[in-house]
Protein backbone atom coordinates (compact mmCIF):
# COMPACT_ATOMS: atom_id res chain seq x y z
CA UNK A 1 0.00 0.00 0.00
CA UNK A 2 3.02 2.23 1.09
CA UNK A 3 4.70 1.44 -2.52
CA UNK A 4 1.45 2.58 -4.22
CA UNK A 5 0.88 5.87 -2.95
CA UNK A 6 4.92 6.73 -3.27
CA UNK A 7 4.21 5.40 -6.85
CA UNK A 8 1.13 7.64 -7.34
CA UNK A 9 2.54 10.53 -6.02
CA UNK A 10 5.70 9.94 -7.95
CA UNK A 11 3.65 9.75 -11.18
CA UNK A 12 1.47 12.99 -10.01
CA UNK A 13 5.02 14.96 -9.63
CA UNK A 14 6.37 13.52 -13.04
CA UNK A 15 3.46 14.59 -15.07
CA UNK A 16 2.47 18.25 -12.86
CA UNK A 17 7.00 18.74 -14.06
CA UNK A 18 5.91 17.78 -17.64
CA UNK A 19 3.14 19.65 -17.59
CA UNK A 20 5.08 22.60 -16.19
CA UNK A 21 8.05 22.08 -19.06
CA UNK A 22 5.33 21.74 -21.62
CA UNK A 23 4.53 25.70 -20.82
CA UNK A 24 8.58 26.70 -20.24
CA UNK A 25 9.19 25.39 -23.40
CA UNK A 26 6.34 26.82 -25.30
CA UNK A 27 6.95 29.41 -28.45
CA UNK A 28 5.31 32.48 -27.92
CA UNK A 29 5.07 33.19 -31.78
CA UNK A 30 1.67 32.22 -32.82
CA UNK A 31 2.34 30.88 -35.34
CA UNK A 32 4.67 28.41 -34.53
CA UNK A 33 2.35 27.10 -31.63
CA UNK A 34 0.61 23.87 -32.77
CA UNK A 35 -2.90 23.11 -31.93
CA UNK A 36 -2.94 21.37 -28.88
CA UNK A 37 -0.09 23.74 -27.83
CA UNK A 38 -1.98 26.79 -28.50
CA UNK A 39 -4.53 26.06 -25.96
CA UNK A 40 -1.71 25.66 -23.23
CA UNK A 41 -0.70 29.19 -24.34
CA UNK A 42 -3.22 31.00 -24.19
CA UNK A 43 -3.34 29.57 -20.26
CA UNK A 44 0.01 30.40 -19.58
CA UNK A 45 -0.65 33.71 -21.44
CA UNK A 46 -3.59 34.52 -19.05
CA UNK A 47 -5.55 35.48 -22.69
CA UNK A 48 -3.15 38.26 -23.89
CA UNK A 49 -2.24 38.70 -27.04
CA UNK A 50 0.05 41.01 -28.32
CA UNK A 51 -0.38 42.06 -32.15
CA UNK A 52 2.55 44.06 -33.39
CA UNK A 53 1.50 46.28 -36.01
CA UNK A 54 3.94 47.57 -39.05
CA UNK A 55 3.43 48.75 -42.03
CA UNK A 56 4.97 48.34 -45.72
CA UNK A 57 6.26 52.25 -46.86
CA UNK A 58 9.33 53.75 -47.67
CA UNK A 59 11.56 54.36 -45.05
CA UNK A 60 13.91 57.01 -45.95
CA UNK A 61 16.34 55.83 -48.99
CA UNK A 62 18.66 53.32 -46.45
CA UNK A 63 16.07 50.80 -44.49
CA UNK A 64 13.68 48.59 -45.59
CA UNK A 65 10.03 48.74 -46.25
CA UNK A 66 8.86 46.71 -43.25
CA UNK A 67 10.97 48.71 -40.63
CA UNK A 68 7.84 49.49 -38.54
CA UNK A 69 7.18 45.52 -38.73
CA UNK A 70 10.93 44.63 -37.78
CA UNK A 71 11.01 46.86 -35.16
CA UNK A 72 7.54 46.42 -32.96
CA UNK A 73 7.70 42.48 -33.67
CA UNK A 74 11.09 42.52 -32.03
CA UNK A 75 9.83 44.99 -29.19
CA UNK A 76 7.06 41.93 -28.35
CA UNK A 77 9.50 39.37 -28.88
CA UNK A 78 10.92 41.02 -26.16
CA UNK A 79 8.56 41.38 -24.06
CA UNK A 80 7.24 37.66 -24.44
CA UNK A 81 10.88 36.63 -23.42
CA UNK A 82 10.51 38.88 -20.21
CA UNK A 83 6.22 37.95 -19.57
CA UNK A 84 4.74 35.21 -21.48
CA UNK A 85 1.80 36.22 -24.09
CA UNK A 86 1.37 35.08 -27.34
CA UNK A 87 2.37 37.42 -30.10
CA UNK A 88 -0.04 37.34 -33.25
CA UNK A 89 1.77 36.98 -36.48
CA UNK A 90 3.35 39.78 -39.14
CA UNK A 91 0.17 42.25 -39.18
CA UNK A 92 1.15 45.25 -41.76
CA UNK A 93 -2.48 46.43 -42.49
CA UNK A 94 -2.24 50.04 -41.25
CA UNK A 95 -2.72 53.81 -41.92
CA UNK A 96 -0.26 55.19 -44.80
CA UNK A 97 -1.98 57.16 -47.88
CA UNK A 98 0.55 60.09 -46.90
CA UNK A 99 3.65 57.95 -48.61
CA UNK A 100 1.56 56.36 -51.68
CA UNK A 101 3.60 58.65 -53.50
CA UNK A 102 6.43 56.19 -52.58
CA UNK A 103 7.59 53.02 -54.80
CA UNK A 104 6.48 50.06 -52.34
CA UNK A 105 4.05 51.56 -50.21
CA UNK A 106 0.61 48.82 -49.81
CA UNK A 107 -2.05 51.66 -48.62
CA UNK A 108 -5.07 49.65 -47.26
CA UNK A 109 -8.76 51.81 -47.68
CA UNK A 110 -10.24 52.68 -43.98
CA UNK A 111 -12.60 50.49 -44.56
CA UNK A 112 -10.56 47.79 -44.76
CA UNK A 113 -8.07 48.86 -42.03
CA UNK A 114 -10.96 48.79 -39.31
CA UNK A 115 -12.57 45.46 -40.62
CA UNK A 116 -9.35 43.81 -40.66
CA UNK A 117 -8.56 44.81 -37.07
CA UNK A 118 -12.13 44.56 -35.85
CA UNK A 119 -12.84 41.01 -36.99
CA UNK A 120 -8.88 40.13 -35.42
CA UNK A 121 -9.92 41.18 -32.23
CA UNK A 122 -13.21 39.08 -32.43
CA UNK A 123 -11.23 35.91 -34.00
CA UNK A 124 -8.94 36.15 -31.26
CA UNK A 125 -11.60 36.47 -28.26
CA UNK A 126 -13.36 33.42 -29.83
CA UNK A 127 -10.13 31.80 -29.30
CA UNK A 128 -9.88 32.72 -25.52
CA UNK A 129 -7.30 35.91 -26.24
CA UNK A 130 -9.51 38.03 -24.45
CA UNK A 131 -7.34 40.90 -23.74
CA UNK A 132 -5.15 41.85 -26.48
CA UNK A 133 -2.42 45.02 -26.78
CA UNK A 134 -1.73 46.74 -29.99
CA UNK A 135 1.96 47.20 -30.00
CA UNK A 136 2.17 49.45 -32.84
CA UNK A 137 5.32 50.26 -34.69
CA UNK A 138 4.30 52.80 -37.18
CA UNK A 139 3.54 56.80 -36.32
CA UNK A 140 0.95 57.01 -39.33
CA UNK A 141 -1.64 54.34 -37.38
CA UNK A 142 -1.51 56.18 -33.90
CA UNK A 143 -4.66 58.24 -34.70
CA UNK A 144 -6.69 55.22 -35.92
CA UNK A 145 -5.76 53.19 -33.30
CA UNK A 146 -6.46 54.93 -30.49
CA UNK A 147 -10.20 56.12 -32.27
CA UNK A 148 -10.32 51.96 -32.39
CA UNK A 149 -10.03 51.50 -29.19
CA UNK A 150 -12.27 54.43 -28.29
CA UNK A 151 -15.09 52.93 -30.66
CA UNK A 152 -14.89 49.76 -28.54
CA UNK A 153 -17.52 51.66 -26.00
CA UNK A 154 -20.26 51.57 -29.06
CA UNK A 155 -21.15 48.07 -28.21
CA UNK A 156 -20.49 45.35 -26.05
CA UNK A 157 -18.31 42.97 -26.30
CA UNK A 158 -16.09 40.66 -23.90
CA UNK A 159 -12.92 41.44 -24.84
CA UNK A 160 -10.61 44.43 -24.10
CA UNK A 161 -8.27 46.78 -26.60
CA UNK A 162 -5.13 48.29 -25.10
CA UNK A 163 -2.82 50.62 -27.23
CA UNK A 164 0.47 50.07 -25.91
CA UNK A 165 1.98 53.56 -24.95
CA UNK A 166 5.72 53.90 -24.21
CA UNK A 167 6.97 56.22 -21.11
CA UNK A 168 10.00 58.32 -19.71
CA UNK A 169 11.78 55.31 -17.99
CA UNK A 170 14.47 56.76 -15.23
CA UNK A 171 16.98 53.10 -16.24
CA UNK A 172 16.94 53.62 -19.94
CA UNK A 173 16.78 57.38 -21.01
CA UNK A 174 19.76 58.91 -19.54
CA UNK A 175 21.56 55.56 -21.42
CA UNK A 176 19.25 56.52 -24.67
CA UNK A 177 20.08 60.26 -24.22
CA UNK A 178 24.29 60.18 -23.83
CA UNK A 179 24.05 58.00 -27.08
CA UNK A 180 21.55 60.23 -29.34
CA UNK A 181 23.60 62.68 -31.81
CA UNK A 182 20.50 63.89 -33.54
CA UNK A 183 19.47 67.10 -33.32
CA UNK A 184 16.43 66.14 -35.46
CA UNK A 185 14.85 62.54 -35.13
CA UNK A 186 11.84 60.97 -36.13
CA UNK A 187 10.86 58.68 -39.61
CA UNK A 188 13.57 55.99 -40.50
CA UNK A 189 15.67 58.60 -38.57
CA UNK A 190 18.50 57.68 -36.06
CA UNK A 191 16.03 55.79 -33.35
CA UNK A 192 14.57 53.69 -36.31
CA UNK A 193 18.13 53.23 -38.03
CA UNK A 194 19.79 52.70 -35.32
CA UNK A 195 17.29 49.65 -34.13
CA UNK A 196 17.60 48.43 -37.46
CA UNK A 197 21.36 48.23 -36.93
CA UNK A 198 20.36 46.10 -33.94
CA UNK A 199 17.45 43.75 -35.31
CA UNK A 200 18.63 42.71 -39.30
CA UNK A 201 21.95 45.10 -39.95
CA UNK A 202 21.84 42.96 -43.14
CA UNK A 203 18.73 44.98 -44.37
CA UNK A 204 20.23 48.82 -43.39
CA UNK A 205 22.40 50.18 -46.91
CA UNK A 206 24.34 52.98 -45.02
CA UNK A 207 25.84 54.19 -47.99
CA UNK A 208 22.78 55.10 -49.08
CA UNK A 209 21.61 57.17 -45.64
CA UNK A 210 23.25 60.76 -47.54
CA UNK A 211 21.53 60.32 -51.14
CA UNK A 212 18.15 62.08 -49.80
CA UNK A 213 17.59 65.07 -47.46
CA UNK A 214 15.93 64.21 -44.22
CA UNK A 215 15.41 67.83 -43.28
CA UNK A 216 11.84 69.68 -42.82
CA UNK A 217 11.10 71.33 -46.29
CA UNK A 218 8.79 73.91 -43.93
CA UNK A 219 6.34 74.16 -47.10
CA UNK A 220 3.87 74.67 -44.69
CA UNK A 221 5.55 77.12 -42.14
CA UNK A 222 3.16 80.02 -42.98
CA UNK A 223 -0.16 77.98 -41.85
CA UNK A 224 -1.18 78.40 -37.94
CA UNK A 225 -4.14 77.13 -35.89
CA UNK A 226 -5.14 74.48 -38.75
CA UNK A 227 -4.57 70.66 -39.01
CA UNK A 228 -4.78 69.38 -43.17
CA UNK A 229 -4.13 65.45 -44.01
CA UNK A 230 -0.56 67.11 -46.18
CA UNK A 231 1.17 68.52 -43.24
CA UNK A 232 4.06 65.46 -43.40
CA UNK A 233 4.31 65.40 -46.99
CA UNK A 234 4.43 69.89 -46.92
CA UNK A 235 7.38 69.03 -44.24
CA UNK A 236 9.07 65.52 -45.27
CA UNK A 237 8.26 64.56 -49.07
CA UNK A 238 10.86 62.07 -49.10
CA UNK A 239 9.62 60.08 -46.57
CA UNK A 240 12.68 60.42 -44.09
CA UNK A 241 12.82 62.93 -40.91
CA UNK A 242 16.93 62.62 -39.50
CA UNK A 243 19.78 65.06 -40.01
CA UNK A 244 21.91 61.87 -38.52
CA UNK A 245 23.99 59.70 -40.35
CA UNK A 246 25.46 57.68 -37.91
CA UNK A 247 23.52 54.52 -36.49
CA UNK A 248 24.64 53.20 -33.52
CA UNK A 249 23.99 49.43 -32.50
CA UNK A 250 23.87 50.36 -28.70
CA UNK A 251 21.26 52.38 -29.28
CA UNK A 252 19.42 50.55 -31.20
CA UNK A 253 19.70 47.63 -28.46
CA UNK A 254 18.49 49.94 -25.70
CA UNK A 255 15.84 51.42 -27.73
CA UNK A 256 14.02 47.60 -28.42
CA UNK A 257 15.14 46.74 -24.26
CA UNK A 258 13.03 49.80 -23.33
CA UNK A 259 10.12 49.43 -25.26
CA UNK A 260 9.83 45.28 -24.64
CA UNK A 261 10.31 46.09 -20.53
CA UNK A 262 7.54 48.75 -20.51
CA UNK A 263 5.29 46.26 -22.76
CA UNK A 264 6.03 43.77 -20.63
CA UNK A 265 4.97 45.86 -17.62
CA UNK A 266 1.85 45.98 -19.39
CA UNK A 267 1.47 42.42 -20.30
CA UNK A 268 2.08 41.48 -16.21
CA UNK A 269 -0.89 44.17 -15.33
CA UNK A 270 -3.34 43.03 -17.67
CA UNK A 271 -2.58 39.00 -16.53
CA UNK A 272 -2.71 39.95 -12.90
CA UNK A 273 -5.39 42.84 -13.26
CA UNK A 274 -9.26 42.66 -14.61
CA UNK A 275 -10.04 46.25 -14.01
CA UNK A 276 -10.42 47.43 -17.79
CA UNK A 277 -13.05 44.20 -17.91
CA UNK A 278 -14.79 44.87 -14.98
CA UNK A 279 -15.30 48.63 -15.57
CA UNK A 280 -16.27 48.08 -19.37
CA UNK A 281 -18.78 45.74 -18.53
CA UNK A 282 -20.12 48.23 -15.53
CA UNK A 283 -20.36 50.35 -18.64
CA UNK A 284 -22.02 48.58 -20.68
CA UNK A 285 -24.65 47.72 -18.43
CA UNK A 286 -25.47 51.05 -17.35
CA UNK A 287 -25.21 52.37 -21.16
CA UNK A 288 -27.85 49.69 -22.36
CA UNK A 289 -30.41 50.83 -19.62
CA UNK A 290 -28.65 54.73 -18.52
CA UNK A 291 -32.29 55.15 -17.16
CA UNK A 292 -31.86 52.09 -14.59
CA UNK A 293 -35.01 50.89 -15.09
CA UNK A 294 -33.77 47.45 -14.74
CA UNK A 295 -35.90 46.28 -18.35
CA UNK A 296 -32.93 46.08 -20.89
CA UNK A 297 -29.26 45.74 -20.49
CA UNK A 298 -27.88 42.48 -18.34
ZN1 LIG B 1 9.04 53.61 -39.04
Amino acid sequence: MKKLVVFLLTLTWIVALNAQSDKVNLPFKMEELSSPQFKKAVELAGGVCIIPLGIIEKHGPHLPLGTDLFEAREASFNAAGKEYAIVFPPYYCGQIFEAMHQPGTISYSSELMWKMLEETCNELSRNGLKKIIFANGHGGSTSFLQYFCQSQLAGRRDYITVLFQKEADPVYDPQIKALKKASLDGHAGEDETSMMYFIRPDLVNIDLIKDESGLDQGRLKQLQYGYTGIWWYARYPNHYCSDVAEPDRKLGELLIDKWGSQLARLVKYLKENNTIEQLQDEFFNRSEDPLGTGLSGQ
